[in-house]
């Protein structure tokens, strides 16, 4: 299974590649829970033509779950699944609705599927390891697998919210995996980690982000604060041009 919220492009194609010829359920659910009121549901992208197309052009064997939010949450609907550990901090600093509206949407779409296997990119490394958690703790039938981030030719990680850049922003947002390497290149040269971070985080000030959500280097495994280079790290970033919030990471 390949969880999305449409909108799709080659990242998730990626994923229902990485799948290979066993059918593979794509579901395509513009998931509310997951947003606060805020935040851009409304916007979002939609145009399930177009996603069906791309997934055709696939050759995959693929069953597409396209259910509307009357079907994933009846009235009366009123449970919601919070996961512990390494949810905590980075996103939840700035998205506290997030991951429990992530995660009671995924248990419910991997429990209607019943995959052997779900697919999940490490796009949004965070939430692979949230739902890593989730599935291990409910003891859900099914493997959760991370696939390698796709990018577009300057680097930037690809994103359905990518639609979103003018072009000056475009530009702007190629910087961060950029950025991205430089603060692992720093750290790696000093062994100072936090002042590392500092340095990502005015650096992408400075190629014209306007606010840092955070620039933070952690343990890969947990997202615990990483105090050495020695060991698997993970380097994670949040970062807004305008209204359009990007998110990017790397491994250390
Ligand atoms: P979304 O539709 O943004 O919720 O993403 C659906 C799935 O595709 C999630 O598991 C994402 O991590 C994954 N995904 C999104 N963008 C990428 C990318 N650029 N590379 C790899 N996986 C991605």
């Amino acid at each position: 299974m390949v969880p999305t919220m449409g909108a799709l492009h080659d990242g998730h194609l990626s994923l229902v590649r990485m799948a290979g010829k066993p059918t593979v359920v794509v579901s395509i659910f513009v998931n509310p829970s997951q947003f606060a009121p805020h935040e851009d549901f409304d916007a979002y992208p939609r145009d399930l033509d177009s996603d069906l197309n791309k997934l055709g052009s696939t050759g995959a064997n693929i069953i597409v779950f396209a259910p509307n939010a009357r079907e994933m949450y009846p009235e009366g609907f009123a449970t919601s699944i919070t996961v512990g550990g390494g949810s905590a901090g980075l996103e939840t600093d700035f998205r506290p609705h997030f991951f429990a509206g992530v995660a009671t949407v995924v248990a419910k779409l991997l429990l209607a599927a019943l995959p052997d296997t779900a697919i999940f990119g490490q796009k949004d490394y965070q939430q692979l390891l949230v739902v890593t958690r989730l599935a291990a703790d409910l003891g859900l039938p099914t493997k959760i697998i991370g696939a390698p981030i796709a990018r577009e030719v300057d680097g930037l990680a690809m994103s359905s919210r990518n639609a979103y850049l003018s072009a000056s922003e475009r530009t702007v947002a190629g910087n961060l995996n950029k950025v991205l390497k430089d603060t692992i290149a720093r750290a790696r040269e000093t062994g100072d980690l936090r002042d590392a971070e500092k340095y990502g985080a005015a650096a992408l000030e400075t190629v014209g982000f306007d606010k840092v959500d955070y620039v933070a280097i952690r343990d890969a495994a947990n997202l615990s604060v990483a105090t050495g280079v020695s060991g698997p790290a993970r380097i994670l970033a949040a970062a807004k041009i305008g209204k359009t919030r990007l998110i990017d990471n790397m491994a250390f």
